[in-house]
């Protein structure tokens, strides 16, 4: 009772949006393509603008996926719970999630994903409104090594991927965790860049940044932001059966960056 309570009194909404595309029978008309942009959609929103109240009041999250594949809704509740621990919203986190139509894609390079988000995010941030953009791809990252596979990136200050084929590859079986304790690992470990984990935006208080493997990651392999939650690796390191949590070294630093 007294989770429900805590739940409810923290004015989290999860609306989902379900919009369905009526063309009155005609053949659908695909939308325009666009150049890819430039720059990252919202590039000047900072981590501590997501961390604390100064700002910002409140967070919507607009999640897309593609028509007929919606995202594990427990994982996005989860990770909704997973925000409200960390960061200073006083007026709620919002999340919006709905279908975008099939792209015929099987893998995403960064330019695709720039792309999709040009065409599709519709929730801007702006002087008085915090917004991320999440899209929940039905596909491998086109970047991926024969060692590495992605399995979601974080590339924009307030915009990541996640790979839902490549997780539904390296989950779900024989000494597998399951594929919603993956998915929610990698919603919350991409949502963990946007914060400035590790050295990226967010300060460091003691030195815990990895230097072997890649760029702002944490040296603690028991760590959420230990780089092999985003990677096919997973489970070289992590139980099957449970999500890891943020370590010590990344909380402090989000403490001292203005979240909880
Ligand atoms: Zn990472
Ligand atoms: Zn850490």
């Amino acid at each position: 009772m007294i989770r429900f309570l805590i739940h409810f009194s923290i004015l989290i909404a999860i609306l989902i949006a379900f919009v369905r595309c009526n063309n009155g029978g005609t053949d659908p008309v695909d939308p325009p393509i666009p150049e890819v942009p430039e720059q990252n959609i919202n590039d000047n929103v900072t981590p501590n603008d997501f961390l604390s109240d100064v700002k910002y009041k409140q967070l919507i999250i607009e999640a897309v996926y593609l028509d007929g594949q919606q995202p594990d809704s427990l994982s996005i509740y989860k990770l909704v719970s997973f925000l409200d621990e960390r960061i200073h919203k006083p007026k709620g986190i919002q999340l919006f999630y709905k279908p975008i139509p099939k792209t015929g894609k099987t893998s995403y390079s960064l330019d695709d994903l720039k792309t999709i988000e040009a065409s599709y995010r519709e929730k801007l941030t702006n002087d008085t409104l915090l917004t991320a953009w999440i899209f929940i791809t039905n596909g491998d990252y086109a970047g991926n090594s024969a060692d590495e596979k992605k399995l979601g990136l974080a590339y924009g200050a307030s915009s990541f991927a996640l790979f839902k084929k490549t997780i539904q590859e390296y989950s779900g079986g024989e000494n597998q965790p399951t594929t919603h304790n993956m998915e929610t690992t990698v919603l919350k470990h991409e949502f963990g860049h946007l914060f400035g984990l590790v050295n990226n935006g967010t300060p460091m208080i003691n030195n815990h940044l990895d230097s072997t493997h890649g760029s702002n990651h944490c040296s603690n392999p028991r760590c959420l932001m230990y780089y092999v939650a985003e990677t096919n690796n997973f489970s070289s390191t992590f139980s099957t059966s449970s999500t890891p949590a943020l370590r010590s070294d990344c909380i402090e630093d989000l403490r001292n960056n203005g979240g909880k």
